[in-house]
């Protein structure tokens, strides 16, 4: 079945390792490659072009030119722009068994979230941005004086989009919508673990008429990230990934150009359960926010905290909930998780969990890599006893690692949970309306769930509070990031005939 899905539609055996410029497919101007594996066998699955700086000049001139004034693109009506993205979402469609199943190889995630999460919520993203291609509108301004005065909502220009692995079709629908329906042109650098769909979504950009040059797409590994944010011609940089890496662009950016940044980084979104909660309903969704696609989630609920009076059942209903886990091969539909992206995400949090055990925090479930099975697979761990200075409590894992802390009143979780340099996502479990608001207001966090967890819509905005990053990913917020503000102001003047 692997091999089996490359050859599918023949033609992409071609395009899947090289790069995607003004909708051509170029080797790499130094000749390198590096390799793509299938977490699931540790096995190569393709040799990809390496995209190095040359590369990136050639791909951000491309950009500039397609994003000249008088160019098809800068010419073309907005509404146009939103036929063209509904029209790359049809394509998404019409290929979601291909695309589903391209991701699963080349990213380990279980084939049946691939198919049911990950494309369609791309789709409807793409739909969403589709609709506001003419309808980001600027206003008439009472400004004072004979004038009369306007904004223009324009297009920031050549935008550098670096999206990570962990949901490669769909953080690239997040970027491509606002960025393209806002008029902007592109040069978009997939994560090397994970370039495979995003090349073969190039080739769709492509087939859904886009003009030369608005979308470009760079694989590489070591070089072309760097050299994206530190280009003069770039306008803007949208990334998501480590907040190690966010830090290193923004200050890129201080040493060029000043170009604009916007940035979806980490977190250690605190969920809080409320003994009121329905107990086994709270520990579906406790698992759910941290197991979800293997814990590789930005918001991953990965400080559990629970109220006394419930703790110790909640670990022990958690605990037998994640030893129920289903690990395997992700093509296989019963199989909720997955291996890790990669070796080193793998080692990384076996290194976590040694470092939980060490300082005292204690193993109820999982722990260890499952001998029976090839690839990186990690089982569904689960900590209790777990406090607030450990090294697991404070920085984020990535992985399928949940820790259960104990606490006693709301004021004093909400600190807690607000003493962390994150602030991405935050989730209360409560039956109580008036327990509910008083955490919501508390929490210092850029989304926080009611008795729910991982709850996303095209519609709803996403971003971070504090370091886990600035700007905020779809609704209209996002045509924010997207857009600058020109002021036009006439002078009126007045004429007694
Ligand atoms: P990462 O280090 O955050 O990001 C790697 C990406 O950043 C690559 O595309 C890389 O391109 C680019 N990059 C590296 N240095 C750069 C620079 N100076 N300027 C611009 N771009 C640069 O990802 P990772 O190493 O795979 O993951 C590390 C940790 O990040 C994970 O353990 C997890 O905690 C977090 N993470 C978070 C998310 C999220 O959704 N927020 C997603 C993935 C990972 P080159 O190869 O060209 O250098
Ligand atoms: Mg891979």
């Amino acid at each position: 079945m692997f091999g089996g899905c490359l050859v599918w539609r023949s033609h992409t055996f071609d395009i899947l390792h090289k790069l995607f410029i003004n909708n051509e497919w170029h080797k790499s101007k130094s000749g390198k490659t590096f390799g793509s594996i299938n977490p699931a066998t540790e096995k190569q699955v393709a040799e990809i072009q390496c995209a190095g700086k040359e590369d990136v000049d050639i791909a951000v001139q491309a950009a500039r030119t397609a994003f000249k004034v008088g160019s098809p693109w800068r010419r073309m009506d907005a509404s146009e722009r939103g036929v063209h993205i509904n029209r790359l979402a049809d394509l998404l469609e019409r290929d979601r068994v291909y695309l589903a199943s391209l991701e699963t190889l080349d990213n380990g995630k279980p084939y049946a979230v691939a198919y049911n999460v990950d494309v369609p919520t791309a789709v409807k993203n793409l739909r969403y941005f589709a609709g506001w291609a003419d309808k980001n509108h600027g206003k008439t301004v009472p400004m004072d004086g004979d004038y009369f005065a306007y904004t223009r909502h324009e297009p920031v220009g050549v935008c550098a989009q670096i999206i990570p692995w962990n949901f490669p079709i769909l953080m690239m629908a997040w970027k491509l919508g606002p960025a393209l329906a806002t008029g902007n042109t592109i040069v978009l650098k997939p994560a090397e673990q994970t370039s495979l769909t995003a090349l073969y979504i190039a080739e769709l950009v492509k087939e859904a008429g886009f003009p030369e040059g608005v979308v470009n797409v760079l694989p590489g590994f070591g070089e072309a990230g760097a050299a994206l944010a530190n280009h003069y011609d770039v306008d803007k940089v949208a990334f998501t990934g480590s907040t190690e890496v966010g830090k290193l662009i923004q200050q890129a950016s201080g040493h060029t150009n000043l170009k604009r940044v916007t940035l979806e980084l980490g977190g250690k979104s605190p969920n809080i359960v409320l003994a009121d909660t329905d107990l086994d309903y709270a520990v579906e969704s406790a698992h759910f926010g941290l197991f979800f696609n293997m814990g590789q989630t930005c918001c991953a609920g990965s400080r559990t905290f629970v109220e006394e009076k419930i703790y110790d059942e909640f670990v022990e209903r958690s605990a037998e909930r994640a030893k129920k886990r289903t690990l395997g091969n992700p093509f296989e539909l019963h199989v909720e998780q997955g291996p890790q992206v990669d070796q080193e995400q793998l080692h990384r949090i076996l290194g976590m969990i040694e470092e939980g055990k060490k300082q005292g925090a204690k193993l109820v479930a999982g722990g260890n890599r499952p001998d029976h099975l090839p690839g990186y697979f990690v089982e569904p761990t689960v900590f209790a006893d777990v406090h607030d200075h450990m090294t697991i409590a404070r920085e984020e894992i990535f992985g399928p690692v949940q820790q259960l802390i104990r606490f006693k009143s709301l004021d004093e979780v909400i600190e807690r949970a607000n003493n962390s340099d994150y602030g991405l996502a935050a989730a209360v479990f409560t039956r109580d309306l008036d327990k509910a608001n008083y955490v919501v207001q508390g929490l210092r966090a850029g989304t926080v769930w009611v008795n729910t967890y991982n709850a996303f819509g095209a519609q709803m905005p996403f971003g971070g509070y504090k370091m886990s990053g600035h700007g905020r990913e779809n609704g209209e917020y996002a045509l924010q990031n997207y857009t600058e503000v020109k002021s036009v102001i006439m002078k009126i003047t007045q004429k007694n005939s």
